[in-house]
């Protein structure tokens, strides 16, 4: 079942189209990140299915009921945001009774309703404390008991931890994701950081300039992007545009790569995607290994990185073709700049991608 349909839902600012025709669905019980660069209108779609902002045209539906033209507070949602908002002059447990007070749920019910969610954000002991007694972790899990103390049937989170330090939004991160997975709340999460939305949700949805991209796993969005947008965004991506010839992708310069992805006709031209990680590098004349038919190609170290667990490599072939490769760092002898080299990659790994709209 889904608990959120977004149906071909449009909207400009002004003459500036922010989202066109958005459709989208998010199952019950799931966790998805909505990913994508600043300005390409996540903040907006989120403010649309809490109602804050109209659609010019489309649909929005929570829980198979039509909720287009009903009011924010009458959509049952839970919102945080990326700066706490929550009422300084009010204890903790105020702050979170709050949503409740305006459902008439006061007195003993209400304490135990909050006492549950500080449980569940492990702020048990907080209750009395007013925010500013609080680091700024600790006022977003106050934020995020709030959004959920009504048992609303969508949270939707917007960027919560980008105004967290490093340590403090990973700890938040492996917490955002227990409280989820312990409420069982269906829950849309926007964020920027690529890596933030592939290990917190069990769906990825890709925006780019207002369409969704693509929608799917971490691992398939990550492993088969379907245009060069999602490719380069989601992670590091090698791309190699050429023309499909004898069931492989000839490049320019002649070299021929082989994927497993079924291609469109000889002579269309095509774009294919490698991972940085699916590439080896190996010394020139090392012996190829038997078995799989891997793509190959000679090339010369022209950069190298150095980052304790791994070294990136940036290696151009004798064509003028660049890869960047990366390599944990357990070789014997890294290699260095000037260094002959062989690249080693699998056509399963040679993901064919849709060139990118205009
Ligand atoms: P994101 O959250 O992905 O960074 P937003 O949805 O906030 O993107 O914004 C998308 C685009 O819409 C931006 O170009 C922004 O300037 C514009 N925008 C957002 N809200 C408004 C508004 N109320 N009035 C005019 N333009 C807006
Ligand atoms: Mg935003």
């Amino acid at each position: 079942m889904t608990a959120v349909d977004v149906l071909s839902v449009a909207k400009s600012f002004g003459k500036t189209e922010v989202l066109s025709d958005i459709s989208v669905h998010f199952a019950q019980g799931s966790f998805t990140s909505l990913l994508g660069p600043s300005g390409s209108g996540k903040t907006t779609l989120l403010r649309i299915l809490a109602g804050f902002v109209a659609p010019d045209r489309g649909r929005i539906a929570i829980g198979g009921r039509d909720v287009t033209d009903v009011p924010v507070w009458a959509r049952n949602i839970g919102m945080v945001f990326q700066s706490y908002a929550l009422f300084p002059h009010m204890s903790v447990e105020d702050n979170v009774a709050f949503g409740l007070a305006r459902r008439g749920i006061r007195g003993e019910a209400a304490r135990r309703e909050v006492a549950r969610v500080l449980d569940l954000v492990r702020m048990p002991e907080f209750g009395r404390r007013k925010p500013r007694e609080l680091s700024g972790g600790q006022q977003q899990r106050v934020a995020l008991a709030r959004a959920i103390v009504t048992q609303p049937s969508v949270l939707l989170l917007d960027e919560p931890l980008s105004a967290l330090d490093r340590r403090l939004r990973q700890e938040m991160q492996v917490e955002l994701s227990r409280i989820q997975r312990e409420s069982g709340l269906t829950t849309i999460f926007v964020t920027h950081d690529q890596e933030e939305a592939l290990s917190l949700s069990d769906t990825v949805a890709i925006l780019d300039r207002g369409a969704i991209a693509q929608v799917g796993t971490p691992a398939e969005v990550y492993e088969h992007p379907r245009t060069r947008f999602a490719a380069e965004f989601l992670g590091d991506a090698n791309i190699l545009d050429g023309i499909v010839g004898g069931g492989r992708v000839i490049l320019p310069g002649g070299a021929a790569v082989r994927t497993l992805a079924s291609l469109p006709p000889e002579g269309s031209a095509v774009s294919v995607a490698i991972r940085p990680e699916k590439i080896d590098a190996v010394e020139k004349d090392r012996p190829s290994a038997k078995g799989e038919d891997r793509n190959r190609a000679p090339a010369r170290i022209s950069a190298a990185l150095y980052a304790g667990t791994s070294f990136t490599y940036d290696a151009v072939t004798p064509d003028g073709l660049r890869f960047k490769i990366f390599a944990q760092n357990r070789q014997a002898r890294p290699f260095a700049v000037g260094d002959d080299v062989r690249l080693e990659w699998s056509p399963a790994h040679t993901v064919l991608i849709d060139a990118d709209r205009g």
